[in-house]
């Protein structure tokens, strides 16, 4: 459980890596705004970040 008050989403790929973004209201938003950033959804709803996803860990 995090102290954020704001929306973040959180790698699935094993680091534990956790973000948000100052302009997102939602989980979905965050995602938007973080996507050309490299960080992805999968089907399952999981979150991979940048350095997961090109470490494979998908
Ligand atoms: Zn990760």
């Amino acid at each position: 459980m995090t102290a954020a008050n704001y929306p973040v989403i959180r790698c699935d790929g094993g680091c534990d890596a956790e973000i948000g973004h100052p302009a997102a209201c939602t989980v979905t938003e965050v995602r938007c705004f973080r996507r050309p950033e490299g960080w992805r959804q999968r089907p399952a709803g999981r979150d991979i970040c940048p350095d997961c996803w090109k470490a494979g860990r998908r």
